[in-house]
């Protein structure tokens, strides 16, 4: 009988546990990808981007011999269905680590456990199970260090090769046409700007793999700050996918750098680990302060502050701050150090929740990452585990000076060839104010104050 591969974000044949343990059964295997509510959730960039990983991947599979089978509805009853109509008696898939992906495959399971299905999940998305990482008492990390310590003594599962073939079933199963499901429908004028950035399937991930450790890598420590010297891997966006797997970075790193070289690289790859660690221990980091207290602290939130709506489509008339959200959203992506000056600017600066950056976030990165997410605006909000102390609020002029210093980055990205222009709504003004909508002394003092009352009063 055939076995059916879940597919959701692992769309990859190298290091592929699941596909990898079905091709070696020598049954046909019904490769299935389901549009389901979890899916339609998932926000405009990522899932046009989605999309597109999607495609690539049907291709793929062809070349194998195989097909990609897509369906829409809730997983069980796609599930459900595709068993009955190919006679499958196994279910196959890598596992996912956030809390509406968690409680969907458990209901999973639980429903085919009565029915003579087998189900089995593999460990293929992070480096290692965030449960297998524990302290000395058994709990889980709240801070990164030991977190760190912990983890890169263990022993990392070595990739697994692509499978050589995946024997296609008799009675192939019908498939949705992904033309249809129109994933780029909120992505409007956009998509083509940000179409120029992408690093899209696994050979391009691989490819950029190589490069980055041939060419960059050395430079990694020193230059990873400095956000127009491109020095960091953009491995993040492929990660998203699972274009390519985090085990595949990490052994193929440190085969070519054996030598503590590359440690600085590995350990801010495995701050993705740190983040589904966190998240998969206490899902509540995705909605609400992990420092519960900070809930109570007294956020703006009215989604329509015109103040908001500056930050998001970069009129703030602070130059780093625009930079980077016009980078943001020209591209889907924006440089770590920058990432952190745009956080920092809306909850401080502004003392905006920082729940609307976050969804902003999760609206148009192209790598956007559940995880990654909370535990970046969480850490940057000073709510988060092992957070930047609250009252350390990043001037973006001084973080200019240090880290644009020859204003390379912002020249780039607040002129007018940077394709922002031709990125954004028609509906967007995208004249910047001469002066900060929030000065940076005033922003920094206001802050200060409200955060030390908070901190007084608790
Ligand atoms: P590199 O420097 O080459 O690092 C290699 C890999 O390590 C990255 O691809 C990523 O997987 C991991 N990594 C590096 N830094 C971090 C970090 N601070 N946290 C978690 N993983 C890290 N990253 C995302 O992948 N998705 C997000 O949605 C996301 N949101 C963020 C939001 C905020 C407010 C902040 C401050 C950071 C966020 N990050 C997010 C983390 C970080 O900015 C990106 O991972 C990084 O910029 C990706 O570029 P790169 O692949 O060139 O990184």
């Amino acid at each position: 009988a055939p076995i059916l591969v879940w597919l959701r974000r692992d769309l990859r044949l190298r290091d592929n546990p699941a596909l990898s343990a079905a091709a070696a059964t020598g049954r046909p295997v019904v490769v299935v990808f389901i549009r389901d509510p979890l899916f339609d959730a998932l926000g405009a960039a990522h899932k046009w981007r989605f999309g597109l990983g999607l495609d690539h991947f049907a291709a793929r599979l062809r070349q194998l011999g195989n097909r990609l089978i897509l369906r829409s509805g809730s997983a069980l009853d796609v599930l459900r269905d595709i068993i009955g109509e190919t006679g499958a008696t196994t279910i196959y898939w890598n596992r996912a680590y956030d809390p509406d992906g968690i409680a969907r495959d458990t209901e999973v399971k639980a429903s085919f456990a009565s029915q003579d299905i087998d189900v089995e999940s593999f460990s293929g998305n992070l480096l290692q199970e965030p449960w297998k990482t524990t302290t000395k008492t058994g709990g889980h990390f709240k801070v990164y260090s030991p977190f760190w310590r912990a983890l890169s003594v263990q022993a990392i599962a070595a990739p697994l090769a692509p499978p050589a073939q995946l024997r296609l079933v008799g009675n192939v199963p019908r498939s949705e046409d992904l033309a249809q499901w129109d994933l780029g429908a909120e992505m409007r004028r956009g998509a083509a700007v940000v179409a120029q950035h992408l690093l899209l399937g696994e050979e391009a991930a691989q490819a950029r793999l190589d490069q980055f450790l041939d060419t960059v890598l050395p430079e990694y420590g020193e230059g990873r700050d400095f956000p127009a010297r491109a020095l960091t891997s953009n491995l993040s966006e492929p990660l998203a996918y699972g274009e390519i797997s985090a085990r595949q970075i990490w052994h193929q790193t440190l085969l070519r750098y054996p030598h503590g070289e590359a440690e600085k690289f590995l350990k801010e790859l495995a701050w993705r680990d740190f983040a589904w660690h966190l998240t998969f221990h206490d899902p509540h980091i995705q909605t609400g302060c992990w420092r519960r207290e900070w809930d109570r602290f007294q956020w703006e939130d009215r989604a329509d502050d015109p103040r908001l709506i500056a930050w998001q489509q970069g009129r703030t008339g602070v130059d780093l701050v625009d930079a980077g959200m016009r980078e943001l959203y020209a591209t889907g992506r924006m440089h770590n150090r920058v990432r952190m000056i745009v956080a920092s600017y809306l909850t401080k600066h502004l003392r905006m929740h920082w729940r609307f950056g976050q969804q902003w976030f999760a609206d148009t990165l192209v790598d956007w990452d559940a995880a990654s997410n909370a535990m970046g605006w969480q850490w940057v909000a000073g709510c988060g585990p092992d957070a930047a102390p609250y009252f350390r609020v990043f001037n973006p002029d001084t973080q200019q000076q240090k880290f644009d210093g020859q204003n390379t980055y912002c020249r780039h990205w607040l002129g007018t060839n940077s394709g922002f222009e031709e990125a954004v709504p028609l509906s967007w003004k995208t004249s910047r104010p001469l002066n900060p909508i929030v000065s940076l002394p005033e922003g920094r003092a206001q802050a200060l104050a409200a955060l030390e009352a908070f901190k007084t009063a608790e």
